[in-house]
């Protein structure tokens, strides 16, 4: 099994690539600073020396980084199996101030324009085994109006449900993931005790619970919240 996931080296997209390594996946990861990707490297190695693991620093912010990470890819594996779009970035803004721009199109392009195009270059190696699943990390911030933030995740559930129509018969699942607060990098310096959060595994755990049903079902949309309720 071949799973690919942008954003790694931290958080939920950290707990994914250990439990996915565990469970035998050979692994194809990113994030933009190099010795973490070689650290997690090691560390993914060390859970699963079975497991081939790829890894390469990418801005998946930018679409020329996001075609030389599938290139890479493409250069040691002719499939694959699961495709989790995770990377992105929270960054506090009003929509109405201008000085805004630069924050309010970082997000969009972290958080909807590398899952666009990194799924455009990898389901060349999904549609022709009439098989994968591709997970789309966005966030209750994907329904409810939590910043600027929120127009990117809402986009990225739009994106995910288009998808998902275009993908319904050609044996591809398409899940969006909209986990609730969960106590990451994205929340150092917080007051809130960890209390509040929910766990980067357990966003995990419900991942692996989605890829393993039979082709025959799929999750469409997965809703996760810390037990006390949003923050
Ligand atoms: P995190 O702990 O902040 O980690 C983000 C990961 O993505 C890091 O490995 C980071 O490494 C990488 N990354 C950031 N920008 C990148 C870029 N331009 N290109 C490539 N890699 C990049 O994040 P998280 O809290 O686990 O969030 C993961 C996903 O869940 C995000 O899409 C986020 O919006 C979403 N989410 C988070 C929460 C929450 O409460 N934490 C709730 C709902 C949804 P580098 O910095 O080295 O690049």
């Amino acid at each position: 099994m071949n799973v690919v996931i942008t954003g790694a080296t931290k958080g939920m997209g950290r707990a994914m690539a250990e439990l996915f390594a565990a469970k035998g996946a050979n692994l194809a990861i990113c994030a933009r600073t190099q010795e973490d990707i070689n650290n997690l490297r090691l560390e993914l190695s060390n859970i699963n020396s079975e497991v081939e693991i790829l890894g390469q620093a990418a801005d998946m912010s930018k679409k020329a980084s996001v075609k030389e990470f599938a290139d890479f890819i493409k250069e040691s594996w002719d499939r694959v199996d699961v495709l989790i779009n995770n990377a992105g970035v929270f960054i506090p803004c009003e929509l109405a101030n201008p000085e805004n721009d630069s924050a309010f199109e970082m997000m969009m392009d972290t958080n909807l324009y590398s899952a666009y195009y990194m799924t455009q270059e990898l389901l060349p190696l999904m549609l022709p085994n009439k098989s994968g699943h591709i997970f789309n990390i966005c966030s209750i911030a994907s329904f409810m109006p939590y910043g600027a933030y929120a127009v990117s995740k809402h986009a990225m559930l739009g994106f995910s449900k288009v998808l998902r129509e275009e993908m319904k018969t050609k044996g591809i699942r398409v899940t969006a993931v909209m986990p609730g607060a969960t106590r990451t990098a994205s929340w150092d310096g917080t007051n809130l005790p960890d209390e509040r959060f929910m766990k980067s595994e357990d966003v995990a755990e419900a991942v692996w619970g989605c890829y393993k049903l039979s082709p025959f079902t799929v999750v469409e949309e997965l809703i996760l919240r810390p037990q006390l309720g949003d923050i």
